[in-house]
């Protein structure tokens, strides 16, 4: 989880990234930052809270440049620190670095003891940081970003799609299986790259591609250099980004998320119909879904609980209990709507079982005579190591259970999970290219006390350069 976004446009970024953070808002809501440069300077803002928490229309001015990176955090890795609000920031060598990560190292404890054996100190626990730590190593060495970003992965293994700046020109990378999103975006006067396409249309510009697993993006104010690092056999990503990470309206490696929603909840239908008087979703991660299931139903659509749009999500109360009470502040259920009524009702997926049990309770307190649950992913069966912030096996509710064990739990009257099959049919890129390490517990790349499969990774050296108004779309 998290977002990142770089930005080159010579008439100033600040505004543009504080636009583009808001629009990734929902990738991480605990913290924010922006690093900007300005030709001699680096600026540096951040802090805990929401975009528009940590900003103001002053804070923003203060970001001078015409090249400057964000982030908008939710740690997986590394504690709710200040020290570890990104990007992190260095001075190397007469450089200004700035550094921001989307996705999860396995392998940070032994790249870290590497470096705190050669006697390097470490600044935050993040493993941003050693990443970072990799890339200036190397640059001192060489003095090349290429070499570094080459050596980088060889050398880490997980998911990371990473947002650099140094001295004002913009690197942006991404790891060999493509497991998180990451995409690149021409604006009406420069480059943005950004985790989801909704930051560019966020900007008014227009979405060019995907940053290609593997690639090394270089951006400044004249145009932008694509380099291919490293090729992978196959992809991986991560198939939770198209359950309920990325926003409906993104595109990610060539789906539009709201689509293959939609088309999952048609799908959820044909699996197991039932005759209901209406099709509900649990707002908002469930609407794409319930749309599809009604199209392909023909049970009309209507909402029966209303969410209130002030409040974060659930997740983020920190304690069992908190969360539990938050769910009724949350959504409000709408009685005319369900007196006497046998509902389907739809949301993307079952972690814990906290959400789905409330709100059924709720529902049946309001008069729902039935509540048929239709969720949109299969049973979650495993932990995430790549970047999901799922919690152990034992929090998870169907870890140990059968969908039926699971039905009584939460007191549905009856309860499907869309099939595997069908959920990598609606995205649509194959199973071989998706991560379904939550879901299977197999995981594209060996962890420790895991099963993983090794992939194959090639390093090659192709760069081809582009000026700035030539960039064609898939080019
Ligand atoms: P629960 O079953 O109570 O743990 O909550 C599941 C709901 O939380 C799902 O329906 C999603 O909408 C949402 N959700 C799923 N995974 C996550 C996550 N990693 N972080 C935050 N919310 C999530």
């Amino acid at each position: 989880m998290c977002g990142i976004v770089g930005i080159v446009d010579a008439g100033g970024v600040s505004i543009q990234l504080y636009y583009a953070m808001y629009a990734l808002q929902h990738r991480g809501q605990e913290s924010a930052g922006i690093s900007t440069y300005d030709g001699t300077t680096l600026y540096k803002i951040k802090g805990q809270g929401l975009v528009a928490d940590v900003f103001s229309q002053s804070l923003l001015s203060d970001l001078k440049g015409s090249a400057g990176i964000g982030h908008v955090r939710y740690p997986t890795t590394g504690a709710n620190l200040v020290e570890n609000i990104q990007p992190l920031n260095f001075r190397f060598k007469d450089h200004s670095i700035s550094i921001a990560h989307n996705g999860n190292l396995v392998n940070t404890r032994e790249l870290r003891a590497g470096f705190e054996q050669e006697g390097e100190i470490f600044t935050t626990t993040t493993d941003t940081e050693v990443i970072a730590r990799i890339l200036m190593d190397e640059i001192g060495k060489s003095g090349g970003v290429e070499d570094a970003v080459n050596l980088c992965m060889h050398k880490v293994r997980g998911s990371y799609s990473v947002v650099m700046m140094i001295d004002g020109i913009i690197y942006a990378f991404r790891d060999p299986l493509g497991i998180k999103p990451f995409c690149l975006g021409k604006t009406p006067g420069g480059f943005i790259v950004a985790s989801e396409s909704v930051a560019i249309d966020a900007l008014n510009g227009t979405f060019l591609r995907d940053v290609r697993p593997g690639e090394l993006i270089r951006i400044d104010n004249a145009g932008i250099r694509c380099t291919q690092i490293a090729i992978s056999a196959c992809r991986a990503h991560c198939i939770f980004e198209y359950i309920y990470f990325a926003r409906a309206d993104s595109i990610i490696d060539g789906k539009l998320v709201y689509e293959v929603r939609s088309k999952i909840g048609g799908k959820l239908f044909d699996e197991d119909p039932v005759a209901a008087d209406a099709v509900s979703p649990v707002p908002d991660s469930g609407t794409a879904y319930a749309i599809g299931y009604a199209q392909k139903s023909g049970i009309p659509f209507i909402e029966s609980l209303m969410k209130n749009r002030y409040m974060g999500r659930t997740f983020i109360m920190p304690s069992q209990q908190q969360r539990e009470k938050a769910v009724r502040i949350k959504l409000n259920p709408i009685s005319a709507h369900l007196k006497d009524r046998s509902v389907v009702l739809i949301d993307d997926s079952i972690v814990r079982g906290t959400t789905s049990k409330r709100i059924i309770d709720l529902m049946r307190e309001a008069g729902a005579r039935e509540v048929h649950m239709r969720i949109g992913s299969p049973q979650i069966k495993a932990p995430c190591y790549l970047g999901v912030d799922f919690p152990t096996r034992k929090e998870l509710i169907a870890s140990d259970k059968i969908e039926e064990e699971v039905r009584k739990n939460i007191t549905a009257t009856t309860l499907h999970h869309v099939s595997l099959d069908a959920l990598i049919e609606a995205i649509g890129c194959g199973k071989g290219n998706l991560c379904t390490g939550c879901l299977t517990g197999c995981y594209p790349l060996p962890i420790e006390g895991e099963f993983g499969t090794i992939p194959h990774i090639d390093f090659v050296a192709g760069t081809y350069q582009v000026g700035l108004d030539s960039f064609e779309k898939g080019s």
